[in-house]
């Protein structure tokens, strides 16, 4: 008889769509999240700061990169900067294909 533990939680989130497992050690988990999703023209400087901290910032980066997340700080970038590292990637697989 399985029991539902983690593990088998984690795999049904996976399956419905839920947050993916490096959710559970993320740097911002219970933080107010007015600090990762501030007002237009407002600082991101401590959101930034805790990202930097985090262990999971990569997969978090590429996650919001892979989903073209439009709000909020994720992996320590803003909408803005991975919309920049989406369009290089784009162009460097461009480049790769032509050459
Ligand atoms: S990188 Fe930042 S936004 Fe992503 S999980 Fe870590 S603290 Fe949260």
């Amino acid at each position: 008889m399985i029991l539902r533990g983690d593990v088998e939680n984690s795999i049904i989130d996976e399956l419905i769509g839920g947050m993916p497992p490096w959710t559970e050690e993320a740097n911002c988990k219970g933080a107010d999240a007015d600090i990762f999703f501030p007002e237009r023209g407002a600082s991101t400087r401590k959101a930034k700061s805790i990202c930097r901290a985090c262990t999971v910032q990569d997969d978090c980066l590429e996650f919001a990169i892979d989903q073209s997340e439009k709000f909020g700080i994720w992996g320590g970038l803003s909408e803005r900067e991975r919309r920049r590292i989406k369009r290089q990637r784009i162009q460097d697989s461009d480049i790769r294909d032509v050459g």
